[in-house]
């Protein structure tokens, strides 16, 4: 099934275009009925007709809106709009227009993307048996941290491409950290249990790799600044 939506279509008799509110699919059998087979009243020559030829159709979520999966500009929402106001001047819609029934703006959309994206810099957690947990926050990394076993590994993708790797050997933790290039711009062995949930920590914030990416090219510069932050977590355990 899926929204009703505008439709314009041409009498097959009188060939007067009229506006009718209907859904691609109508029913949940995946079925997509033509609309030259469907059958409607022309308000025009008033005769029940098949054979319609279909014009125009507003987006499937316009009536929807706002819709966080289907954005609409302000222009395209104005313009099916006009059209509603016109031919269906008594649709509830339009007494909710500006205050629940506007557009979701692509422009919202891509700041929503974006403030989602720095919100969860990791899109995944993986450990060594492939088992997978989407955009983990820090409660589930400890679980999952916590459930180790001596050469169980975590890998935490970054949006980027890049990775962080802990490995837990017989008492302590190793960790290496891959930047989005495939370059391993730093390791840490011998890390305490403590250490590791604070580099864990740190990359799910996104705080490791921000900084210098964007402001400094040179890879040397970078690697020292990732071994100056390894080096504050990277302690001998206790
Ligand atoms: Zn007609």
């Amino acid at each position: 099934m899926t929204p009703p939506r505008l439709n314009e279509l041409r009498c097959p008799g009188c060939q007067q275009i009229s506006w009718f509110i209907d859904a691609d699919y109508r029913g949940m059998d995946g079925v997509k009925l033509p609309f030259d087979k469907r059958w409607y009243t022309c308000p025009h020559c008033r005769r029940d007709h098949q054979g319609w030829t279909l014009g125009q159709q507003s987006p499937a979520e316009f009536l929807l809106q706002p819709s966080r999966s289907a954005p609409m500009s302000q222009a395209d929402f104005d313009y099916w709009v006009g059209i509603l106001r016109t031919h269906f001047p008594t649709h509830s819609a339009l007494s909710r227009l500006g205050t629940t029934f506007f557009p979701f703006l692509p422009e919202e959309a891509e700041a929503r993307a974006k403030a989602l994206a720095s919100a969860h810099p990791v899109i995944e957690m993986r450990d060594q048996d492939g088992a997978r947990c989407y955009e983990p926050d820090l409660r589930i990394a400890r679980e999952w941290l916590d459930v180790m076993k001596p050469g169980d590994s975590l890998t935490f993708w970054h949006r980027d491409g890049g990775f962080l790797q802990l490995t837990l050997d017989d008492s302590s933790y190793s960790g290496s950290c891959v930047n989005a290039t495939g370059m391993a711009v730093s390791q840490a062995l011998n890390l305490n249990a403590e250490s590791t949930r604070t580099a864990i920590e740190r990359y799910l914030s996104g705080e490791w790799t921000d900084f210098p990416r964007n402001r400094i090219a040179d890879a040397g510069f970078l690697s020292r600044i990732w071994n100056q932050l390894i080096d504050r977590f990277s302690e001998t355990p206790k």
